[in-house]
């Protein structure tokens, strides 16, 4: 690849069907038959990256390779526990020497229980890929316990994993170090919305008097549930009460109606998939803030959340300085925070940095 002008780039992966026609794998010239050597030490630098950051002290699962993130476009590899979770998004990294080569090295540093290829048909579809099935690739494991050490003088929090059962991501791994600032802050009756299969209530437990999660998906309350069951001689909170609802019409009605909590978690699906969805995404978020920011007392805690990478930090606070102001409350930022350490944030790279979670004291 070369730049303008003609100075040389590097080289890249390219896609004959993508919007993103080529994806740097280099800064140096490669040749297409040692593309994967190269991507066997590139998972290998991945894994040390995880290793020199300790994360293990923190949790079994994490996401060990991120893509671009990792100088591995296309490719992302999460650890849950014994079993890894493996899915590849571009022509390049679906090549047979190149699945051949990642899943080896995955095997022989990591020694997993089971391998999962996780497929999204519409991706492969995009990307001009033959539909496959997804499911268990190597190894006999689908299922396991994962482990996460909100602080160390606790016992870690359990969560089941599930493979065959999980949304498309199975756990939301890129919350977990904002799960530990949460606890740190929390307090009173709390209320986690869209809280999937209780990451963020689980932790609120450990310190919440009362707990309460809503999600519109059963399946994951039954999973959260579950989880509740697995840490019940660890947590403060006697029960987590589980609804299935639709947070907006839910958080409508009570706010009109008087309700109040000292802790609220939103942390809402993507939104804003597409530049062109914006406009709607800003009011969905500013609705929901705005609910939340009436229903708090005094001294409360709000941790507001937005995956959506077309949404700015900064417009994403600008919104939820609107709300304060709609809702007619002062709120002090505790913490701008984003994705956890293993999802690395590449300087240049905007599209690695996603994830915002603001935690905030309301006056
Ligand atoms: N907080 C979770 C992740 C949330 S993912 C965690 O840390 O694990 C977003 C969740 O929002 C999904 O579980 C999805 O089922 C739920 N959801 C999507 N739209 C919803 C709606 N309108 N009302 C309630 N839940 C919704």
């Amino acid at each position: 690849m070369l730049e303008e002008g003609g100075r040389f780039l590097g080289c890249a992966l390219s896609s004959s069907s993508s919007q993103i026609a080529l994806r740097m794998i280099s800064d140096r010239e490669c040749d297409e038959s040692e593309l994967p050597a190269l991507v066997a030490t590139r998972v290998k630098n991945a894994i040390e990256y995880r290793n020199a950051l300790r994360i293990l002290d923190q949790s079994n699962a994490y996401r060990l390779v991120f893509s671009e993130a990792d100088r591995l476009p296309g490719l992302i590899v999460d650890r849950y526990n014994d079993v890894l979770a493996f899915q590849v998004l571009t022509q390049a990294m679906d090549r047979k020497e190149v699945r051949d080569a990642i899943l080896e090295t995955l095997e022989t540093e990591i020694h997993p229980a089971g391998i999962i290829e996780r497929v999204e048909e519409r991706i492969r579809e995009l990307e001009e890929l033959p539909a496959i099935e997804g499911g268990l690739i190597r190894g006999n494991k689908t299922r396991t316990i994962i482990e996460m050490s909100p602080n160390q003088d606790q016992s870690p929090l359990r969560f089941e994993y599930d493979a065959a059962a999980g949304q498309k991501t199975g756990a939301f791994l890129d919350q977990r170090e904002n799960y530990a600032a949460a606890q740190r802050y929390a307090h009173g009756s709390a209320l986690d919305v869209f809280c999937y299969q209780g990451g963020f209530a689980l932790h609120l437990a450990r310190v919440c008097s009362q707990v309460i999660g809503v999600d519109a998906s059963l399946a994951a309350l039954e999973a959260g549930e579950r989880n509740f069951e697995l840490n019940r001689s660890s947590l403060v909170a006697p029960e987590i009460e589980w609804l299935e609802a639709n947070a907006f019409d839910l958080l409508r009605d009570w706010s009109d109606t008087g309700r109040r909590f000292q802790t609220i978690v939103l942390d809402p699906p993507a939104f804003a998939k597409t530049k062109k969805a914006l406009s709607t995404a800003r009011r969905g978020y500013k609705e929901l803030n705005l609910r939340a920011l009436k229903m708090l007392e005094p001294g409360g805690l709000l941790v507001t959340c937005s995956c959506s990478h077309h949404v700015s930090q900064e417009e994403f606070l600008g919104m939820l300085a609107e709300s304060a102001r709609d809702a007619r409350r002062r709120i002090r930022l505790l913490e701008v925070r984003g994705q956890s350490q293993d999802h690395p944030v590449v300087a240049g790279i905007p599209e690695t940095a996603y994830l915002k979670c603001v935690i905030a004291y309301i006056e």
